[in-house]
C-alpha cells in the first residue's frame, strides 16, 4: 500500500497519530476532524496515500462516497440525531484542500443550526472526541439492525 512518511493522515492509518476512529476496514478509514464544524464531524479516506481526485482511482472514489454515504445515514440514527449532512471534498488548494491525502468531510447538521454552523467554521474547537466516535460507531450497528 502507498505511504507518504510526512502525510498526517498517512501516519493517522499506520497508528502513528491518534484519531478518534470511526469505522475501519482494509481499504477506507473514516475518523473524526480534529477541528470539527459540527459535533460528529466525521473524514473519509481511503488508506493507499492518494493526494489529488486525479490520483484517485474511479472504484476508490466510489467506495469512499459509500462509506460517507452510510456515515451520513448512521448520524441520523445515533444519538448524535443529524436531520441531515453535509458531504463535501476539497479537491485541491484551488478549492481549500488543506491535507494533501483527498478526503470527504462527512459534517452533521440540524434544522435551525445555520448560526451554529457558521460559528463552527470560524471557531473550529474540538470536542469529546471518544464519546462521539463511539455514538457514530453506534449509530453504524444499528444500521445493520431490521
Ligand atoms: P481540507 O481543508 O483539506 O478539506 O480538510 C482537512 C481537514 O483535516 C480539516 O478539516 C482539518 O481540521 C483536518 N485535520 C487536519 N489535521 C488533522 C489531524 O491531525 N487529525 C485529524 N483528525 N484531522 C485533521
Ligand atoms: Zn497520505
Amino acid at each position: 500500500m502507498r505511504r507518504v512518511s510526512n502525510c498526517i493522515f498517512c501516519a493517522i492509518v499506520r497508528g502513528d497519530a491518534a484519531a478518534a476512529r470511526v469505522y475501519e476496514d482494509d481499504d477506507l478509514l473514516a475518523f473524526l476532524d480534529i477541528r470539527p464544524v459540527t459535533r460528529g464531524h466525521t473524514l473519509v479516506i481511503a488508506k493507499p496515500h492518494a493526494e489529488r481526485l486525479d490520483d484517485l482511482a474511479a472504484d476508490v472514489g466510489s467506495r469512499m462516497f459509500a462509506l460517507g454515504h452510510r456515515i451520513a445515514l448512521a448520524l441520523g440514527r445515533s444519538d448524535l440525531a443529524a436531520d441531515g449532512s453535509n458531504l463535501v471534498l476539497n479537491d485541491g488548494p484551488a478549492a481549500f484542500q488543506t491535507v494533501p491525502h483527498i478526503h470527504l468531510h462527512v459534517i452533521p447538521r440540524h434544522h435551525g443550526d445555520r448560526l451554529r454552523f457558521v460559528k463552527g467554521l470560524l471557531l473550529r474547537r474540538g470536542g469529546e472526541t471518544d464519546t462521539t466516535a463511539a455514538l457514530i460507531r453506534d449509530g453504524l450497528t444499528r444500521m445493520e439492525q431490521p
